[in-house]
């Protein structure tokens, strides 16, 4: 029959190469391809595989006559011209659940670093500094954390959590499974009820229109003082003006930051030379499990969708 043939132009582990192979596709690797390469050969293959790299244009879909899936390796579609693509009956594929796990350890590890200024001691005794007195922390155990939109990630932090003593409140516009709650023993609230309530904050929600700007100066008043707000969402969930402000007088205690309106920030800015601001630079998914699972998800899907 038809040799199905593949088409990855952005870098991905070897595993999911290896499964499409197994597979029997004929799979050309190339991760760089530029773009008038692309061009002049995707007309042959009938998959393309990203990552977000790779800018799949209309010209790139118009021109790939034979294409019958993309997929993009991890989250996000935005390097992807969807529309076109299904207006022309391309199926277009991604694997966020690959992600899922190491961004809620991430959260984890943002509020134990925040919560023990851990960084900020790091920080200190580098330049020779053994600031011991001023670095009194909080334990985690038997605190309240508050999570803004109970999707995968909200989810599997909560059940980190819980292992770790915590008390869990939770805030989503969809009405999560009575069992994913159940099984943290947490609580649906409104949202002002989770910033009055909470001991740590995490933001879990995807980028909307409902979302963007979605924390300001109301909510960030009502925070507990003692309030730690994790954000490894995206940056602009955050009104940013006003987190600043919440942090310089003290409305909140501090902030754990993997994710910023523009990244990377402007040098010397607020959120990045505040001392209680831990800021990483959007690592969330930057792990080997992740990223292996990122493609070998995709390439599954892929598989399934071809063969079917
Ligand atoms: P998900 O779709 O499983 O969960 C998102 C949740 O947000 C859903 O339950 C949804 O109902 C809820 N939501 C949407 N709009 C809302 C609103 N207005 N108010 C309250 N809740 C709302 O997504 P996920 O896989 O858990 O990912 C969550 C976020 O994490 C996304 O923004 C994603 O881009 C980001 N992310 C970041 C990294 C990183 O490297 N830092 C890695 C992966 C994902």
């Amino acid at each position: 029959g038809l040799t199905v043939k593949v088409l990855i132009t952005d870098e991905v582990d070897e595993a999911g190469v290896d499964m499409l192979r197994s597979a029997g596709f004929e799979v050309k690797y190339s991760p760089g391809m530029g773009k008038d390469e692309l061009l002049g050969v995707i007309g042959q293959y009938h998959v393309l595989i990203v990552r977000s790299r790779t800018k799949v244009t209309k010209e790139v879909i118009e021109r790939g006559r034979n294409l019958v899936v993309i997929g993009r390796s991890g989250v996000g579609l935005d390097n992807i011209d969807v529309e076109t693509a299904r207006a022309r009956g391309i199926e277009v594929v991604n694997s966020p659940e690959a992600l899922t796990n190491s961004t809620a350890e991430l959260a984890l590890g943002l509020m134990l670093a925040a919560a023990r200024k851990i960084a900020y001691t790091h920080q200190q005794l580098s330049s020779g500094k053994w600031a011991k007195e001023e670095s009194m922390g909080y334990e985690l155990y038997g605190k309240t954390l508050g999570i803004i939109g109970f999707g995968r990630i909200g989810r599997r932090l909560a059940e980190l959590a819980s292992c770790m003593g915590m008390s869990v409140l939770a805030y989503d516009v969809v009405k999560p499974p009575e069992d994913s709650l159940r099984k943290v023993g947490a609580k649906l609230v409104g949202l002002e009820d989770l910033f009055a309530g909470s001991d740590f904050i995490s933001i879990h929600v995807t980028l909307t229109p409902q979302t963007k700007g979605m924390i300001g100066e109301p909510l960030l008043r009502k925070a507990k003082r003692n309030a730690i707000i994790v954000n490894t969402s995206r940056g602009e969930v955050f009104d940013t003006q006003s987190l600043v402000k919440a942090l310089e007088s003290g409305w909140i205690a501090g902030a754990a930051l993997d994710v910023y309106d523009k990244e990377p920030p402007e040098p010397g800015s607020k959120l990045l030379t505040l001392p209680n601001v831990v800021h990483t630079p959007h690592i969330g998914a930057q792990t080997y499990e992740a990223q292996r699972k990122s493609i070998t998800m995709l390439a599954e899907k892929i598989i399934s969708i071809i063969k079917s």
